[in-house]
């Protein structure tokens, strides 16, 4: 019986699932579809991204003896149908795809032979083992999944407790940044021809898209992947922790290690780049903070993520606890336009360029001023998706609609990632000659961070009153008089009602 194998855009690791159940010639087929990726904007240098990578690596494995075919068609389907004629296939292997509409697109997909789905390894936790850590919980914490990963696979473990006695650094990795830091710069890559190729076609303006597409300075193979991390390990890693949550407008990614958009197509595989990281640690004696606050993010939060995202049901996309219904102000799409507030400027400026904000960025500025000032969550959500490089469904839901903005309730935070301008302040220098005054919360110069900071708490008070946590927040909240509610109120309404 013949057997193929489609391999999807994010799944570009040689030992992935369903390419290992089989050997060299075995048919293997890509599939660039155009109108897969017309159903929504993506960030241009995500476009070049994955088609790239995909490009790249079904040259890899033809150099390999697999029997490759590439299509580029408007369907999944009539290119599946002719490689499946072509080579008399009689069975198609998918490793499970990590996002639920592509799940549902395979069982739409009717196809005149068997489909099989192998089990997804690009996951140390399997969905299946994340349920069962999950089941039966009061809490779903990440605190709780991480040290349960932590000593799962043994890792920074001595003697079965953690390396260190304390399995949390957070308190040393939150310092405001200083003046004078120099981060070195990431390591960046020159177009090879197969992506000058697809820059040329993204640029021709075919698809609507979102974003620069040049200067594109990504890695596309599993080669360069793996310089990236070599780079970020020996530069970056040992002052990634005290930095982590600083913002710096003349240095977009700090110390942070931009490997997310390898380990989401499965360039990298999270345990060779946990791996690399415990063994520069012992190597190089890094500081622990540094080394456990890198490793929490992968084996932590991104597992985490993933894990909740298919434990979740699947109506956990429509979450809007707080009934947000304001649209996304235009300025969202098109930095181009007046914005007047220089820390989201220079953010979406930012994404723009590159594609990539760091995580305090998206959850500090992006996310927070999106609660506060009351968008609808699904049209964050898909702001989100269409601008990153890095954005798929299964890392989005909870992320955007969990931690960003607490529509779920609180199923994955304790409390909303709500703040005023004094965060921004305090963890950034983008106040620094800002048209507002982060001081202010009244009158023309009012921080609009802080008007809508506490027009949201006050606008949610009955439903942020349950939460033990917001009780000291809300408390401040009762010293402002009834005049200067409705005042911050109107405030709030003229923002959006000029911003619409
Ligand atoms: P580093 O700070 O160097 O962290 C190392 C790695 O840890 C990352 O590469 C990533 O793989 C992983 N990681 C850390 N935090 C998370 C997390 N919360 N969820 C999943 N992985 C994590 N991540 C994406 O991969 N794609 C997204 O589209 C995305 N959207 C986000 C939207 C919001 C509102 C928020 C709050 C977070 C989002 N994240 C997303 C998580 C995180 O911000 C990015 O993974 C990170 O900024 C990527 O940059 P980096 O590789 O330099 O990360
Ligand atoms: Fe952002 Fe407000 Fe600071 Fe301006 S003053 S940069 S709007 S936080």
């Amino acid at each position: 019986m013949t057997v193929g194998v489609w391999v999807l855009g994010d799944q570009l690791w040689p030992e992935q699932a369903a390419l290992q159940t089989c050997a060299p010639p075995t048919p293997v087929i890509f599939i660039e579809s155009h109108e897969w990726v017309r159903q929504r904007r993506y960030h241009a240098q995500k476009l070049v991204l994955v088609w790239s990578a995909m490009r790249h690596f079904a040259a890899e494995l033809e150099a390999a003896g697999w029997q490759v075919t590439y299509a580029i068609a408007p369907t999944f389907a009539a290119p599946l149908q002719d490689w499946i004629n072509t080579h008399q296939i009689r069975e198609v292997r998918v490793m499970e795809p990590s996002d639920r509409p592509f799940r549902a697109l395979l069982q739409q997909l009717q196809l005149p032979c068997r489909l099989t789905l192998v089990p997804n390894n690009h996951f140390l936790w399997s969905t299946a083992a994340f349920q069962e850590w999950a089941q039966n919980r009061k809490t779903l914490v990440l605190e709780y999944f991480y040290r349960a990963g932590r000593q799962r696979y043994n890792l920074l473990m001595e003697n079965r407790k953690p390396v260190g006695d304390r399995w949390n650094y957070d308190s040393e990795n939150r310092q405001p940044p200083k003046s004078g830091l120099k981060p070195p710069p990431p390591l960046e890559f020159a177009p090879t021809a197969i992506t000058q190729a697809v820059i040329d076609t993204v640029a021709a303006g075919n698809f609507a898209t979102y974003g620069q597409v040049q200067p594109f300075r990504w890695g596309v193979t599993r080669a360069q992947a793996q310089q990236a991390l070599a780079h970020f390990l020996a530069h970056r890693l040992p002052q990634f922790g005290p930095y982590q949550d600083a913002m710096v407008a003349e240095h977009d990614t700090l110390w942070h290690s931009l490997l997310s958009p390898y380990l989401n197509l499965g360039l990298l595989q999270p345990m060779e780049v946990i791996e690399a990281a415990i063994a520069a640690y012992k190597e190089h004696h890094l500081p622990l903070n540094s080394v456990e606050g890198f490793i929490r993010q992968i084996l932590g939060w991104r597992e985490y993520m993933y894990g909740l995202y298919h434990f979740l049901p699947e109506d956990y996309g429509q979450s809007n606890y707080f009934q947000h219904q304001h649209p996304l102000p235009a300025f969202f799409w098109d930095s181009r336009q007046p914005i007047a507030m220089t820390c989201l400027r220079l953010v979406l400026t930012q994404v723009e360029r590159s594609g990539y904000a760091h995580h305090i960025q998206r959850l500090m500025i992006l996310a927070n001023f999106a609660l506060i000032a009351g968008f609808q969550p699904q049209a964050v959500k898909e702001w989100f998706h269409a601008v990153f490089i890095d954005a798929y469904d299964w890392v989005m839901q909870t992320n955007v609609l969990g931690m960003g903005l607490f529509a779920d309730g609180g199923i994955l935070a304790s409390k909303p990632y709500a703040a005023s301008a004094n965060y921004i302040q305090r963890m950034s220098n983008y106040c620094q000659g800002c048209a507002y005054d982060p001081k202010q919360r009244f009158g023309d110069r009012a921080c609009p961070f802080n008007v809508f900071y506490w027009n949201f708490l006050d606008r949610q008070r009955h439903r942020l009153q349950a939460n033990g946590r917001m009780g000291l927040v809300l408390r401040n909240l009762d010293k402002l008089t009834t005049s200067e509610r409705h005042a911050l109120a109107r405030q709030a309404e003229q923002w959006h009602h000029q911003h619409a």
